[in-house]
């Protein structure tokens, strides 16, 4: 089965599970290209995302497509999408039990996509992927671990690149400095230049089942 027509199928699965948190608001169920080197990872839909049913195209959205742009790609070359993949009320944080419920499909969609490269929008995502992380130390860091399974066991080993929340960006100048700043290394990451040209000290290579409530990470940042 090729990717579009399993990416289809997993947005159906979503859609016909009514048992699942927010299920008053539409599915979001993300967008882009499903070849990509680099997928972007979001917390949850807010008001416009949930009006069209598309990821990041609220004035968040308006940031990250000029990131994209100023690097010179193009939003249609990544792939966007939600840890919880429906709007929470009033826009408010995504609870934990909604990040549960919701988290095994972001598994299979990053298993069918398969990127190289995952870049989580903000500490929500990022904890998904590096439960230890926090923001402000770690974005614009390159780690390498094994992305969770649907089943939650250790998958595929990729890159987690942790950037700012683009909402975050837009209250203050300096988080978007640093957002942007860590934008214009993208390129490199997805090349592999950056990690090789960085020291030691910055690549961190954490073998972290996001299950545990071990912090193996916390030595090696
Ligand atoms: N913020 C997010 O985290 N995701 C969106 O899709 C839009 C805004």
């Amino acid at each position: 089965m090729d990717k579009i027509t399993e990416l289809k199928k997993l947005e159906e699965k979503i859609r016909n599970n009514k048992s699942l948190p927010l299920i008053e608001s539409n599915l979001v169920f993300g967008e882009g290209n499903p070849d990509c080197a680099v997928m972007f990872v979001g917390e949850a839909p807010g008001f416009h995302e949930d009006k069209l049913s598309r990821p990041f195209v609220g004035r968040a959205g308006q940031l990250l497509d000029k990131l994209i742009v100023e690097i010179g790609w193009k939003r249609s070359d990544v792939y966007i999408s939600n840890i919880v993949k429906r709007r929470p009320p009033e826009n408010r944080d995504p609870m934990p039990e909604e990040i549960e419920a919701y988290k095994p499909y972001l598994a299979e969609q990053i298993e069918i996509i398969n990127p190289k490269i995952i870049a989580p929008l903000g500490r929500f995502s990022m904890n998904y992927f590096l439960p230890f992380a926090k923001i402000s130390r770690d974005q614009g860091k390159v780690f390498e671990i094994a992305t969770p399974t649907s089943q939650g066991s250790d998958g595929a080993k990729r890159i987690i690149y942790p950037l700012y929340h683009p909402a975050a960006a837009l209250r203050a100048t300096a988080v978007l400095d640093d957002l942007r700043a860590a934008f214009k290394r993208l390129p490199e990451v997805v090349s592999g230049k950056y990690n090789a040209e960085k020291s030691e000290a910055e690549i961190v290579t954490p073998t972290v089942n996001t299950k545990k409530k071990t912090a193996p990470q916390e030595k090696l940042f």
